[in-house]
C-alpha cells in the first residue's frame, strides 16, 4: 500500500472560485493487480476548462462530481506493473491529475516518449494547449499567405504558441496580454506589436493603431471587449477562430454579447468555435513541425510552476488572475 494525497471538489464555485471550494483527502493505493499500473505523479496541469466542469450544467465534458476527487492531465513515473506494456520507470501520460498518485488499468495511461523535451512540455507547448494553438489557427482559421493576425490572452498557454507558430509562418501578430511582464515576453517571442491590455483605456484605439490595416485572422482566448474590438478590426473576410472565452467563466450572470455582431455580414466574417479533442488527429503533424520549429529557434515557451499538490487549487485560481506567464503547472515529486 502507498499513501497519497488527492484533491477533491468540495463546493461548486459561485464567480471566482476560492480554496474553500477543494479539499483535500489522503487514499491509500493497492498494488496493481494483472493489467493495472501504479503511478507516481510528476507533474499536473490546471486549465481554464476545468472552471466549466466545476458547475453542474451539461457541456461538452461532464460536471466533476462533488466529493469525487477532480481530474486533469498528468505526467507520471510507473512504480509498479502488473502490465507487460509499461515497466517501474516509465514515464505515462494520464488523466488522473489532482492527485499524488494513482493505481489503475494500463489502458487508461499512455506511455510517454519525451523526445528529448522536458516530460512537463507535454502538458503545454507539446500538448493538448499547443495543438489547440495549431489546430486553431491552421484548421479552424485556415491562416493564409499575408493574414495579419490578432490573438488575445496572447502571453499564455495557447496564446504564446499561436503568436509564434503565426510568427514561424511569416505572418505579422498582434498579441493582448495583461500587464508590463507580459508585453515584454509578447516582443521577445516576435509579435510585431503588444497591446497592455490592462493599461489601454480604450483597446478599438489601441487595436487601430497596433493594427492601422485592420486583422485578417483573430484567435479568441478571452471573448468580451477583444471580441468586440477584433471585429472593429477586421477586414473584408477575416477568420475568427473562438477558442476561449475566459473573461467569462466566473460570471454570475449571463454577459452581454458584442454589440458589433452585424459586422460578421458585411464583412463577410467566418467566426467559428471549436474544441481541440476534435483534432487530436492532427497531433503527428503538429509534434513534426514543433519539434523543427524548436530546431530552428522559432518557438519556445514558458511555464509558471507552484510546487506541491497542496498548491495546486491557488494556481487553478490564479489562471483567473493572469499569474501565469505561459503554461501554469503544479510540480508535484
Ligand atoms: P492561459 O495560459 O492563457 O491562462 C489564462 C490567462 O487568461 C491568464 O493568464 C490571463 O492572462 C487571462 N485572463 C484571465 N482572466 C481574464 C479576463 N477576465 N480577461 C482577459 N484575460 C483574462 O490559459 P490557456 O492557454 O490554457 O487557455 C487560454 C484559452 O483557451 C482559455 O479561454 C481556454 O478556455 C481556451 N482553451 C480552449 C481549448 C479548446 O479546445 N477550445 C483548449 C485549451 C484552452 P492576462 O494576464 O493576459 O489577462
Amino acid at each position: 500500500m502507498t499513501t497519497v494525497r488527492e484533491i477533491r471538489l468540495k463546493s461548486r464555485p459561485t464567480g471566482l472560485p476560492s480554496r474553500d471550494n477543494f479539499e483535500f483527502a489522503t487514499v491509500e493505493l493497492p498494488a496493481p493487480g494483472a493489467g493495472e499500473v501504479q503511478v507516481k505523479n510528476l507533474w499536473m496541469t490546471v486549465d481554464p476548462y476545468m472552471r466549466g466542469r466545476m458547475n453542474d450544467v451539461k457541456s461538452y465534458s461532464p460536471p466533476f462530481q462533488l466529493g469525487k476527487p477532480l481530474e486533469g492531465g498528468a505526467i507520471g513515473e510507473v512504480t509498479a506493473s502488473g502490465d507487460p506494456s509499461l515497466a517501474p520507470g516509465d514515464l505515462v501520460n494520464s488523466f488522473l491529475g489532482w492527485r499524488e498518485g494513482f493505481t489503475a488499468p494500463a489502458a487508461g495511461v499512455q506511455k510517454l516518449d519525451p523526445r528529448g523535451l522536458p516530460p512537463q512540455a507535454f502538458l503545454g507547448a507539446a500538448g493538448m494547449p499547443g495543438l489547440t494553438a495549431y489546430a486553431g489557427l491552421l484548421k479552424i482559421a485556415a491562416l493564409k499567405e499575408g493574414d495579419i493576425v490578432f490573438v488575445s490572452g496572447a502571453a499564455g498557454a495557447v496564446g504564446s504558441m499561436v503568436c509564434q507558430i503565426a510568427k514561424a509562418k511569416g505572418h505579422t501578430v498582434i498579441g493582448s496580454a495583461g500587464g508590463a511582464e507580459k508585453a515584454k515576453f509578447l516582443k521577445e517571442i516576435g509579435c510585431d506589436a503588444v497591446i497592455d491590455y490592462k493599461a489601454t483605456p480604450d483597446l478599438n484605439a489601441a487595436l487601430a493603431e497596433a493594427a492601422p490595416d485592420g486583422i485578417d485572422v483573430y484567435f479568441d482566448n478571452v471573448g468580451g471587449a477583444h471580441l468586440e474590438a477584433a471585429l472593429n478590426a477586421a477586414r473584408p473576410f477575416a477568420r475568427f477562430a473562438i477558442c476561449g472565452m475566459i473573461s467569462i467563466y466566473n460570471a454570475t450572470k449571463p454577459e452581454p454579447g458584442p454589440s458589433n455582431l452585424a459586422q460578421l455580414i458585411g464583412k463577410n466574417i467566418r467566426m467559428e468555435g471549436f474544441i481541440v479533442s476534435h483534432h487530436f488527429g492532427m497531433m503527428p503533424q503538429f509534434i513534426a513541425d514543433l519539434s523543427k520549429w524548436v530546431a530552428e529557434g522559432k518557438v519556445t515557451w514558458k511555464e509558471t510552476v507552484f510546487e506541491g499538490i497542496e498548491k495546486a487549487p491557488d494556481a487553478f485560481i490564479g489562471l483567473f488572475k493572469g499569474e501565469n506567464l505561459g503554461k501554469m503547472l503544479v510540480k508535484l515529486a
